[in-house]
């Protein structure tokens, strides 16, 4: 039988504001015909979607896409958390 200890603490949890995390959500469009993909971009929408439209100009049977928004978040130690002075 397995046992666990759980401390309570308290965390919150928002957008990652450390160093090399990018500062806006990435976007990207892939075709889900043949899988081709705009590649993601840093905070604008319109390269992918302006991808799409091209995409299909030139494919003309290729119509759906999955279009995806990534953004990254992070769980930080609030104030009194045992873990605030913790280094990840
Ligand atoms: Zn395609």
């Amino acid at each position: 039988m397995a046992r666990a200890i759980i401390r309570a603490a308290d965390w919150t949890l928002g957008l990652d504001t450390e160093e090399g995390a990018p500062e806006k959500p990435l976007h990207e469009v892939e075709c889900t015909t043949c899988g081709d993909s705009s590649g993601a971009t840093e905070g604008r929408r319109l390269p992918a979607e302006t991808w799409a439209i091209k995409h299909t100009g030139q494919r003309p049977g290729h119509r759906s896409f999955r279009a995806t928004q990534t953004s990254f978040w992070r769980v930080t130690p609030t104030p009194g958390n045992p873990y605030t002075e913790v280094t990840p």
